[in-house]
């Protein structure tokens, strides 16, 4: 007995100590403010480099000061910094950006060139450091340095100055210190002043919609959640292709990359300087807007229009992808990307795989052993439901049809889509089911419907629910 307390003791002193070092680790390298780095990503579909713009000292520091390393292992590129004496590796981040996105589009295959302004954040060195941002190559791999810079914390060009003023700030939910909780910013654009109470009521819905949803439902004591409006002089958002251009701080925009949905912002700038209002791990922007749109890119930003019927469902599934790096599960609808994931190469995102080693699957302990790999779920019926709505819709717009015939058949078709995902044996079950990530063959999903495959608030299948779990666990340590 008295052996077991000892061992117990020392298990304990153990665990103590490793902590201290972990914290030891934070205070030894960095203060408890952030050093928020500016740059241009310039480039072309397959070259790419990195030019500095300005870095900036900013108040606290919102993540974790014990999970400094990066474990997750999402993301195209790696933020990696070293302490420059000793060249010890002192902090990582993982992130995506819409530089990389656009290189998969039309325009960059086309051979067009182009420059995407994006930030790094960390927390501010005591010691000058060397920082790295690391692309990965076409397997995968983060082998290629694109970016390398020795930082002084001494050197003169920090900017110290605010980065914003006359914004309005309410913290919605408030529990606890900034550096033990995911802290959530959501970002009003294109409400004028008068119009902050319809953000407010809009924003805190569309929170408490986000935690009736598991794994979210289950850790809403780790989270933080703010509203930050910067009043917009003009109220709504860009919309080129119905001719409407609007003044907004955060410059959202629809037909980002020419698809019409995808209500982004290149102003990342602006998204910086206005999200520095208040400690933040993750930033969505509400946007003003009726129409259907948002997108969301891993550790960047969500953006979702704040007052179409499908938003709650776009809110969530956007948060998904910018959250815990999600991919998309889709494969029927138009996107601005052609082979988004290369052939041969197993995709980064948890919760895609192209089943290089069939049947093992990468969320193996998730699939039930008499599960087949892949599953079957009748992809031939479900891909003739989506030719035929297709086919109808096509010609219902080409008549003129009014508004409500296109209703009633987008009301048949789901109807349809949910029996036969009702019906289907393996509803209930994580395999591999083929068609995800824009692609009808060769890429699988790991459930049959999920929040990142349908326009559904049915749920986060398991695998994705994972990922989401281990991105909250390594915010909020
Ligand atoms: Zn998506």
């Amino acid at each position: 007995m008295e052996r077991m307390f000892w061992i117990f003791v020392a298990l304990l002193a153990g665990i103590l100590t490793g902590l201290g070092a972990q914290q030891n680790a934070f205070s030894t390298y960095f203060e408890d403010q952030t050093l928020r780095v500016d740059y241009y990503h310039v480039g072309t579909a397959d070259q790419e480099s990195i030019v500095l713009d300005e870095l900036y000292r900013l108040d606290g520091w919102a993540g974790s000061r014990i999970n400094l390393i990066d474990t997750l292992n999402r993301g195209h590129y790696l933020l990696r910094v070293f302490d420059n004496r000793t060249q010890q590796l002192i902090f990582s981040r993982g992130f995506s950006t819409l530089f990389n996105e656009w290189q998969t589009t039309e325009e960059a295959r086309q051979g067009g060139q182009k420059v995407i302004h994006e930030t790094v954040r960390l927390p501010f060195p005591r010691r000058p450091i060397l920082i790295e941002i690391v692309s990965r190559d076409r397997k995968n791999r983060f082998t290629e340095v694109i970016f390398s810079r020795v930082i002084d914390p001494d050197q003169e060009t920090i900017r110290k100055e605010p980065r914003i003023s006359d914004v309005l700030v309410e913290h919605l939910i408030e529990n606890g210190e900034p550096s033990h909780h995911v802290d959530v910013v959501i970002l009003g654009d294109g409400f004028t002043s008068d119009e902050w109470d319809r953000f407010r009521e809009q924003a805190s819905w569309l929170v408490d919609t986000l935690f009736t949803i598991s794994p979210f439902k289950e850790h809403r004591s780790r989270f933080n959640v703010s509203l930050v409006l910067k009043p917009s002089p003009e109220s709504g958002t860009d919309d080129p292709r119905a001719g409407v251009f609007k003044r907004t701080p955060l410059n959202t925009t629809f037909n980002t990359f020419r698809l019409q949905r995808y209500l982004m912002t290149y102003d990342n700038r602006a998204v910086q300087d206005v999200a520095s209002a208040v400690p933040f791990d993750a930033i969505i922007i509400l946007v003003n807007t009726r129409k259907y749109g948002g997108g969301g890119i891993y550790n960047l930003y969500a953006s979702t229009a704040a007052f179409h019927p499908w938003t709650p469902y776009v809110f969530v599934h956007e948060f998904g992808h910018s959250f815990a790096g999600l991919g998309d599960e889709y494969y029927t609808s138009q996107v601005a990307y052609s082979e988004f994931y290369p052939k041969g190469t197993e995709p980064w995102e948890p919760n895609i795989t192209a089943l290089l080693n069939p049947p093992s699957v990468k969320w193996q302990r998730f699939v039930a052993p008499d599960t087949p790999i892949p599953t079957p779920w009748g992809k031939e019926k479900y891909d003739q439901f989506n030719r035929e709505f297709g086919q109808k819709l096509s010609e219902l717009r080409r008549q003129g049809a009014p508004e409500s015939k296109i209703k009633k058949l987008s009301r048949e078709y789901r109807k349809k889509i949910k029996m036969f995902f009702e019906k289907n044996p393996y509803k209930e079950a994580v395999g591999a089911f083929e068609g995800a990530g824009y692609a009808s063959r060769g890429l699988y999903r790991p459930a049959l419907d999920c929040i990142m495959f349908s326009r559904t608030l049915a749920g986060f299948d398991p695998v994705c629910a994972q990922a989401i779990e281990q991105t909250i666990r390594f915010i909020a340590r």
